[in-house]
């Protein structure tokens, strides 16, 4: 039987993973929810989406032409799963719902740790994830950072990390978030919350990040120098990160993450999306023993995948981390 999946918040990582969910052959999208009835609410009903609504916005969702299938209580309830994608600390608030219903729960990386107790990161600790009710994916820069650590941890052994984020400010359809005309160092003490997050996915990981905040919406950059504990090449390094899907060297030219997006348009992908590390193979080098690179990160994308795995670990659809990551990818088109 197909895992039924529902997915409360129908913003920017919301709308992708309920499209991701509904590409995968072993889950169903039940229907999403959203608050008000604007032009997202009319393209979930264009795509063919349940439209579920808090019970005090049913008036107003129907006054705006929005078909209601019923209320957040009734999505839950006849969920296996919800993905609640609302807005940081909201998902939080909604904590006693899912447990009322007794349905297992997603959060994403704005939410603590805490709440759900568990942080995940398909290529980090899959296994760990295996019949929980409850997990938190990590953000988007957090993504980026387990899969590169992790990939290289286990083949070399990453002694030490060291990054620097150079943050978009605003996503794309973000017209209240800023700055608009300055680089914010955010936070100045270190360090940024950047490498205790990777630490609640990979706990043994000895990394410190700091990070600034970039007028701008197209991805983030991290410039990344670690120390290993075996000796490699950087040509060991590239043969590495190539053999994984969710990972991309970014093709000739490519110098700026304005070009990284028109490449994912050239892709043809759907809302541009780049759902891959994004690598320069060049600028992976060793300099004094230290391994250095820079990765852009497309902050609406990276995430969405995760999501999909976990569900699977969850759902126990899947006991191999492989097959899981393998299934989403092709289903997405990863890696093509
Ligand atoms: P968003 O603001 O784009 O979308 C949130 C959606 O939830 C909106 O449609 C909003 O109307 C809806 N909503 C608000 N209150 C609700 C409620 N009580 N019930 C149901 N729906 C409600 O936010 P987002 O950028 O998609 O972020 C969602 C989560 O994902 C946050 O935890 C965020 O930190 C995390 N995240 C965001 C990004 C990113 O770059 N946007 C990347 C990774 C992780």
């Amino acid at each position: 039987d197909k895992v039924k999946v529902g997915i409360n918040g129908y913003g920017t990582i919301g709308k992708r993973v309920a499209d991701a969910v509904h590409q995968q052959e072993d889950m169903e999208l039940i229907g999403i929810s959203k608050t008000k009835p604007n032009y997202e609410a009319v393209m979930a009903q264009r795509m063919g989406y349940n439209v579920y609504t808090p019970s005090d916005k049913t008036s107003k969702m129907k006054d705006g032409g929005i078909k209601v299938a019923g209320t957040v209580e009734d999505m839950v309830n006849e969920a296996d799963v919800i993905v609640d994608a609302t807005p940081k600390g909201v998902g939080e608030k909604n904590k006693e719902l899912y447990e009322k219903a007794g349905v297992k729960a997603i959060w994403q990386g704005g939410e603590d740790h805490e709440v759900a107790g568990f942080s995940f990161n398909a290529d980090s600790n899959y296994n760990e994830a295996i019949g929980r009710d409850y997990t938190r994916v990590v953000s988007c820069n957090t993504t980026a950072l387990c899969r590169l650590i992790s990939n290289i941890d286990r083949e070399y052994g990453v002694k030490k990390c060291r990054v620097t984020l150079i943050r978009r400010a605003a996503d794309p359809s973000d017209i209240k978030k800023g700055p608009i005309n300055s680089i914010v160092a955010d936070p100045v003490k270190l360090p940024s919350h950047h490498g205790p997050d990777v630490q609640s996915v990979i706990p043994s990981i000895d990394i410190s990040t700091m990070a600034v905040k970039v007028p701008n919406t197209m991805m983030h950059i991290h410039t990344v120098n670690m120390e290993l504990k075996n000796d490699c090449s950087a040509d060991d390094i590239k043969n590495l990160l190539a053999k994984n899907p969710r990972m991309h060297y970014l093709e000739p030219g490519i110098t700026s993450t304005s070009e990284t997006m028109e490449l994912a348009r050239d892709l043809g992908r759907p809302r541009n999306d780049m759902w891959e590390n994004c690598i320069w193979e060049d600028s992976i080098d060793f300099y004094e023993g230290e391994l250095y690179l820079l990765q852009a990160v497309h902050q609406e994308a990276d995430v969405v995948p995760e999501n999909i795995d976990a569900i699977r670990a969850m759902c126990e659809l899947e006991k191999d981390a492989d097959k899981s990551k393998s299934k989403t990818n092709k289903a997405m088109g990863i890696g093509t």
